[in-house]
């Protein structure tokens, strides 16, 4: 049997009525920030919002979601698809990595092409940290129009 990988999502609260349905499509095709899991079987055990600017609950969430045992957090893809996107990616990532010793990933599902559109117009991503931060959920054309 595959090994199975424990994971909670969190999302930016600005998108706190979303119903998962992009990220969860993403995570069944293994697409995005889920294509690091191919070989694997994945079990969501939590999946909650920041709790709002500036993210009070990064506080909290992780700890209730080590508790079930998970090994890897991904901030959904509203983090960086956001106008703008979430000014606080990288000290959140660093707390939870250093605080709870579990590891973060940047993105769920593939950017829908609608949101990469506006921001290559507005020039968001210039910069070599994004390249890293997008890595996992910049696809190809075809693969963003598929999330729009
Ligand atoms: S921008 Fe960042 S802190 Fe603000 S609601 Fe979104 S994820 Fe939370």
């Amino acid at each position: 049997m595959a090994d199975t990988v424990k994971i909670g999502i969190i999302i930016c609260d600005r998108y706190r009525n979303c119903a998962g349905g992009k990220c969860f499509r993403a995570l069944n095709r293994r697409e995005g920030g889920f294509s690091i899991y191919k070989n694997k079987e994945v079990e969501v055990v939590g999946y909650t919002t920041c709790g709002g600017c500036p993210g009070g609950n990064i506080e909290y969430a992780p700890e209730e979601m080590k508790k079930n045992g998970a090994q890897v957090i991904h901030f959904a893809t509203g983090f960086v698809v956001g106008y703008p996107p979430c000014p606080y990616i990288d000290y959140f990532k660093s707390y939870i990595e250093k605080k709870f010793g579990i590891e973060v990933v940047i993105g769920t599902h593939p950017i829908p092409e609608k949101y990469y559109t506006v921001h290559e117009k507005l020039g968001t991503w210039n910069g070599l940290e994004w390249k890293e931060k997008l890595r996992y959920v910049i696809c190809d054309e075809e693969k963003r129009r598929e999330y729009d």
